[in-house]
């Protein structure tokens, strides 16, 4: 049976702890409704840095493999997991300012005395992926380029399957 970690998040990053842990994707459903198969891990690392710009923070590194659904021809493809963040601890209150202040350099997560690590580690990865995930021009499976099967003719798809 499988773990889930909860942290309190300002407590690790100033004690500069280390979690590691290697995940089935499994347990992270909002991933899975991204995957065409189920199966996969990832592995990950969450260190705490207790004084980074005055500033607690957790850094965030995930490696794994997953089967990313092609968004064109429906079927799975292996895609690398392999994402490196970085989150300032803030409270509550503080986060509209931070997010004004730093918007494009570091991200900001509210400090939690009982964070949960698995759901912060799925949030990053689904922020890693691609937006539409698609093979590679040409490598899709048994699906014209440029087509889908809604915007197909189906008469014309009866009358290529007679030609051959
Ligand atoms: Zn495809």
């Amino acid at each position: 049976m499988f773990a889930r970690h909860f942290i309190d998040s300002l407590d690790f990053a100033h004690n500069g702890r280390e979690l590691r842990a290697i995940v089935p994707l499994t347990e992270m459903p909002r991933l899975q409704d991204m995957l065409a198969t189920p199966e996969g891990e990832i592995s990950y690392v969450v260190r705490g840095l207790p004084n980074i710009n005055g500033k607690p923070m957790l850094e965030i590194t995930v490696e794994g493999l997953c089967q990313l659904r092609c968004q064109r021809c429906l079927s799975g493809f292996a895609y690398p997991i392999k994402l490196e963040a970085r989150l300032q601890l803030a409270q509550a209150s503080e986060l509209d300012e931070y997010a004004v202040e730093d918007s494009d350099e570091v991200d900001s997560i509210t400090a939690d005395k009982r964070l949960d690590v698995l759901n912060m580690i799925e949030e990053e990865i689904l922020l890693s992926l691609p937006f539409a995930p698609k093979h590679p021009l040409g490598a899709c499976q048994s699906v014209e380029e440029g087509s889908s099967q809604s915007d197909r003719n189906p008469f014309a798809v009866l009358a290529g399957l007679k030609n051959k």
